[in-house]
């Protein structure tokens, strides 16, 4: 467990952006195999700069702290790192693990047939002082809140806006924010801020620590 970063004594999610970490972001333009930043299209019209799977990321400062909080904006970087290391998303710290796995808050979609098993999340999961704070502070959550833990994850896709093809000079552009799999050829057509999960093994279980004072002692 780590200190949570607070702003005008509010708790500050990990994974949330601050205003001094935007930075200014590059034209997008259709290259030969997908998208690319605009003057990085190399002499054989392939885009440069994309990651091993051909995903573009939305460029970001790591400047945590610096600014003011954007609560509904997600930092890719932050994000990215809690979901490859299974991080807590509020306080960056170990998420809680035992023996059905790591704990996650999700959506509760408990009407629809074999929800949660292979539930997709960009959500990254939650440790057990956090918990009650990430039910209040994610506005998907409210109200309907669900815990669970995961016996497996596999991260494997990427979350962002996917382009189309243009017809055009220019690029082209469709903006939809969804989730594409690593191992779909339209993560070249993706510029990508965060990872998404499959959860497998899922137990739905209480959450922790409803009720528990904020900022109680550990
Ligand atoms: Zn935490």
């Amino acid at each position: 467990m780590l200190e949570r970063l607070t702003y005008k004594g509010h708790p500050v999610p990990y994974i949330a952006a601050w205003s001094g970490e935007r930075l200014p972001q590059p034209g997008i333009v259709t290259a030969a195999d997908g998208i690319a930043f605009k003057g990085a299209v190399a002499a054989n019209g392939n885009a440069q700069g994309r990651d091993p799977n051909g995903v573009l990321w939305q460029r970001w400062a790591l400047r945590q702290g610096d600014g003011k909080p954007e609560y509904s904006v997600v930092h890719g970087p932050r994000q990215r790192r809690a979901m490859r290391k299974l991080l807590c998303q509020v306080c960056g710290g170990a998420s809680d693990h035992d023996a059905q796995g790591h704990l996650w808050l999700l959506e509760d979609y408990r009407g629809v047939a074999g929800w949660p098993e292979r539930e997709v999340t960009t959500h990254p999961p939650v440790c057990n002082w956090c918990a009650p704070v990430a039910a209040r502070l994610c506005p998907h959550l409210e109200n309907k809140v669900v815990a669970v833990r995961a016996g497996e994850v596999v991260v494997d896709g990427v979350h962002g806006n996917l382009y189309e093809r243009g017809r055009g000079p220019l690029p082209v552009v469709k903006e939809k924010k969804k989730v594409v799999f690593t191992s779909d050829w339209r993560v070249k057509w993706m510029l990508a801020n965060q990872l998404a999960a499959t959860l497998t093994n899922v137990t739905i279980v209480d959450l922790p620590g409803v009720g528990a004072r904020e900022g109680a002692a550990a």
